[in-house]
């Protein structure tokens, strides 16, 4: 059985100013009990986590939910700072676009397979955000210069960012509360990635 998660991305949250709004957004989870303050080991990816605090079912779509998911050993809030290419985990991504021509680029051909001449420079791109580097390439189609997050992967396959938070295991957030998170997040615009490890 794997494990599922959702994770709510700034995209518009810089390295500046990643730290503060993680913070902002933490102290509110905690003091609105969503999750507790206390970190244990809850989560994949990271030695600890917020464990889901007694008012966790505010933040579901459905808030009676109960199919034992706070009983699993990965039940909790991981917050990520820093460069960080966010994925859906399973599976292969379709094709990405562009932004400025809305040119469709597929990256698979029909037996579900990489297409490794049009994967290539992408590949680079994904490599190179979380060591710090914006590779900028330009479009196929188009060929005018895109930044790395400006690309618009099918299906949110891919969100880089600076900030994320994964809440592991937790069923379906509700939309209000991840309208909420962005707007303390300072308005900023968010993507809510969700995959399976
Ligand atoms: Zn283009």
């Amino acid at each position: 059985m794997g494990d599922w998660f959702q994770t709510i991305v700034d995209v518009e949250a810089g390295a500046e100013d990643a730290d503060r709004l993680a913070a902002r957004v933490r102290d509110w989870l905690i003091s609105v009990e969503v999750v507790l303050a206390e970190r244990t080991d809850c989560v994949l990816g990271a030695e600890v986590g917020h464990p889901p605090g007694p008012a966790a079912g505010q933040a579901l779509e459905d808030p009676s939910s109960d199919d034992g998911w706070q009983g699993l050993w990965s039940n909790g809030l991981d917050i990520t700072v820093g460069r960080r290419v966010f994925d859906a985990g399973q599976g292969e991504v379709e094709a990405v676009t562009c932004p400025h021509c809305m040119g469709a680029i597929r990256l698979i051909d029909d037996g579900w397979e990489l297409i490794d001449e049009a994967w290539a420079p992408f590949r680079e791109v994904l490599t190179d955000w979380p060591e710090g580097y914006d590779g900028v390439i330009a479009c196929p189609s188009c060929d005018q210069p895109v930044e790395p997050t400006a690309w618009r992967w099918a299906d949110d396959y891919f969100v880089l960012g600076h900030l994320g938070f994964t809440f592991w295991n937790w069923p379906p957030l509700k939309q209000d509360f991840v309208a909420e998170v962005g707007w303390r997040l300072g308005g900023h615009r968010t993507v809510l990635l969700a995959g399976k490890l």
